[in-house]
């Protein structure tokens, strides 16, 4: 599936003019439970996509945000990045969906895609390398299934095909819940724990034999259709190789989805499937996680249309920790926008305060588990110094404020 407009970043090696640009990012794991530093030159990164059956809400853009973010970290650091993502471009909720408005399924997956496509252009969101709709993955997905078989990993209930958990001895670590919590959220999360002829509670589905009324494809295993998991699974693999250095997506894919896609990827190639899992928080509104079954949404596509200036957006979801949960309100946004009107003021004159400093905290921020409060914050600093002291010391040398702008745009995606 064709992406969106892509964008080019330097590198930034400042070392030359006496300030040091560490290139030691770290990050939060959650299979260790720990920060780790990213130490590979060559970065392989899995984000999982949406499943396009609603426009793009402020969870989302805060998902993909911050995944571009460290995208642009780890680029303007000299490292190569490879990146998927995929688009769950069929499944349950999509067909619901599309039945309850009476649109067909792929019509409706296209208006969504399309939406998303805009919206992620607009919050300057970098594009991954290959994007990846589960339709036209179902062959990777049969190669992956047939992979699995090999392995004596699978067995059938009827004609669905489910993967046996216990083929993989690591399954949980990932995640780290009681069995309890897990079958209680499995089950919340469109698993199926009670179903009769299960050898493991647990065990996923991983194709799903043709029923009445619902697309299918044909496989050697009958006609039918991929399960989530595995459609991740056979996407990351086909296009990263044996395994990913970096897993992600929102919290509430740490189980089941990415325990189930690291046990599968496991099982298929006897390598762990991601060194680091990371996961962003969720964001809430009015008190409650933001979420299509709640229906308290806010839209990225209406904001826009309302006026909102899309680097307001962006700012006001850099504003707190990408890992806490948070709540989106009017106040956010009106203090990114306040935020951005003084930025640009700062930056409104070519020349301004001394920036290397400047550039090399706000690096060091972001190499901190991106700590873009702590970031934003020496950006202002920069800016309120630039506004009243502009000019007022002759003896002081001042700098471009153009690279200094140039550099946010680089590394936090918003243009002054
Ligand atoms: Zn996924």
């Amino acid at each position: 599936m064709q992406t969106w407009t892509t964008l080019s970043l330097p590198e930034y090696k400042l070392e030359s003019n006496g300030v040091a640009i560490s290139s030691k990012p770290q990050i939060w794991n959650t299979e260790t439970q720990s920060i780790n530093e990213i130490t590979e030159k060559d970065i392989k990164l899995y984000v999982c996509g949406i499943t396009p059956y609603d426009a793009t809400h402020m969870g989302h853009a805060a998902t993909y945000l911050t995944f571009d973010l460290l995208q642009r970290l780890l680029l303007i650091q000299g490292r190569k990045v490879s990146y998927v993502q995929n688009i769950t471009d069929v499944d349950d909720p999509l067909l619901e969906r599309a039945i309850r408005d009476n649109m067909d399924w792929r019509d409706l997956a296209t208006k969504e895609i399309d939406l998303f496509k805009d919206d992620m252009s607009a919050l300057r969101v970098m594009p991954p390398q290959h994007y990846i709709g589960a339709v036209e993955a179902i062959p990777l997905v049969i190669k992956a299934i047939e992979k699995l078989i090999s392995k004596n990993a699978v067995y059938k209930i009827e004609n669905d095909i489910y993967f046996d958990i216990s083929s993989d001895p690591d399954f949980g670590s990932r995640s780290h819940l009681p069995l309890a919590q897990m079958i209680e959220i499995f089950s919340q999360r469109g698993g199926d724990p009670t179903l009769p002829g299960k050898r493991n509670k647990l065990d996923c589905l991983l194709w799903r034999a043709h029923r009445e009324g619902e697309p299918s494809w044909d496989s050697p295993f009958g006609a039918g259709r991929p399960g989530w998991h595995i459609e991740c699974t056979a996407i990351a693999l086909e296009y990263l190789g044996s395994a990913v250095t970096i897993q992600g997506g929102g919290s509430d894919l740490i189980f089941p989805h990415h325990e189930m896609c690291a046990a599968q990827g496991e099982v298929m190639n006897e390598v762990s499937f991601a060194k680091y899992f990371v996961h962003t928080g969720m964001i809430g509104y009015q008190g409650e996680k933001m979420s299509k079954s709640k229906g308290n949404l806010v839209f990225v596509s209406k904001l826009r249309e309302a006026g909102i200036d899309s680097m307001a957006i962006r700012l006001a979801l850099l504003a707190n920790h990408y890992r806490s949960d948070r709540e989106w309100d009017d106040l956010l946004l009106q203090n990114a926008t306040d935020r951005l009107e003084r930025w640009r003021k700062g930056f409104a004159k070519p020349e301004g305060p001394e920036i290397l400093e400047t550039i090399s905290r706000v690096v060091d921020a972001l190499n901190s588990d991106l700590d873009t409060s702590k970031a934003l914050a020496h950006i202002d600093a920069w800016v309120e110094t630039a506004i009243v002291d502009s000019g007022s010391d002759k003896n002081s040398k001042l700098a471009n404020t153009g690279t200094l702008a140039r550099f946010i745009d680089a590394v936090l995606g918003v243009a002054i």
